[in-house]
C-alpha cells in the first residue's frame, strides 16, 4: 500500500481520542510529504541533528515530538521548535530545557519516561525515581517547563501478556498522579495493546513508512 493509505488505515484503527505521531526517523523528506500532503503534521524524531534538519527543511506548521534519547549538550538546538519532548529521563536534564526554553521565551512541554520494561537497553527512571523527581524542590523551580504525562516502551517480545502488563503498571501509574493529560505509548508492534490499556499518544513509523534499513536506537 501507498504511504497515504498506511496512514488513513492506522488513523482508522485508533479511537480518535488518540494522538498518532508519525516517526519519520530514517526516512527521507519526499516520504514524509507524503505524510503531510496527507494532512498530517505531528511527527517524531528519537534524533536532534535529524530533527533539526528536517525542521529546517519541511513546513512550519509541523509539530515536532522528539521521541529518542537527549543529552544535555543538544538541548538548545531543538529548544526554539519542539513542541512535546518524550523521553526525559533526569532532573538534570528538565534543568537544562528549563534554561533553554526561557532564552527562547517558550515553556516546553515534556514526558517523563518511565522504565517499564525487561530490558537492560531502555532509557527511563523508574516509578519512585519519577515521583522523587515531580516532588523536589528543584523541579518546583522550573517555570519554562511543563510536564504534561509520562512516556514507556514495553519489551520487545512476542509475550503480549507481558507487553500489556508493562503498559498497564504505566496507566496506573500515570492514573496514580491524576495531573496528567498525555500518556505515550505503543509503537508499531505493539500499539493497540497500549490503547487497550489506556494510551493517549501513538507513536507509529513502520507501519507507515515499511521497514526502516538500519536500526536507529
Ligand atoms: C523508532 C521509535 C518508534 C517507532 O517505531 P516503529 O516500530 O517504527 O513504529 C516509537 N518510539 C520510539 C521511542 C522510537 O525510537
Amino acid at each position: 500500500m501507498s504511504i497515504a493509505g498506511n496512514l488513513a488505515a492506522i488513523k482508522s484503527s485508533i479511537p480518535e481520542n488518540v494522538t498518532l505521531v508519525v516517526v519519520t526517523k530514517t526516512h527521507p523528506i519526499d516520504k514524509i510529504m507524503e505524510v503531510y500532503n496527507a494532512g498530517h503534521k505531528i511527527f517524531g524524531e528519537n534524533k536532534v541533528q535529524e530533527m533539526v534538519d528536517k525542521h529546517e527543511q519541511l513546513p512550519e506548521d509541523i509539530e515536532w515530538h522528539l521521541i529518542g534519547h537527549l543529552q544535555t549538550n543538544k538541548v538548545k538546538y531543538i529548544a526554539p521548535f519542539v513542541s512535546l519532548i518524550h523521553s526525559v529521563d533526569s532532573l538534570k536534564l528538565l534543568q537544562e530545557i528549563n534554561k533553554q526554553a526561557a532564552k527562547n521565551n517558550r515553556i516546553i512541554k515534556c514526558l517523563l519516561q518511565v522504565y517499564i520494561a525487561n530490558e537492560e537497553t531502555k532509557f527511563g527512571k523508574d516509578f519512585d525515581e519519577v515521583e522523587a523527581i515531580l516532588s523536589s524542590k528543584e523541579f518546583e523551580q522550573l517555570k519554562n517547563i511543563k510536564i504534561v504525562g509520562l512516556m514507556g516502551m514495553a519489551t520487545n517480545t512476542e509475550n503480549k501478556e507481558q507487553i500489556k502488563n508493562e503498559f498497564h503498571s504505566l496507566k496506573v501509574f500515570y492514573n496514580k498522579h491524576n495531573q496528567f493529560s498525555i500518556l505515550s505509548m505503543g509503537m508499531s508492534s505493539d500499539f493497540a495493546i497500549a490503547i487497550d490499556e489506556g494510551s493517549t499518544m501513538v507513536r507509529i513509523g513502520s507501519l507507515i513508512f515499511g521497514e526502516r534499513n538500519y536500526q536507529s536506537n
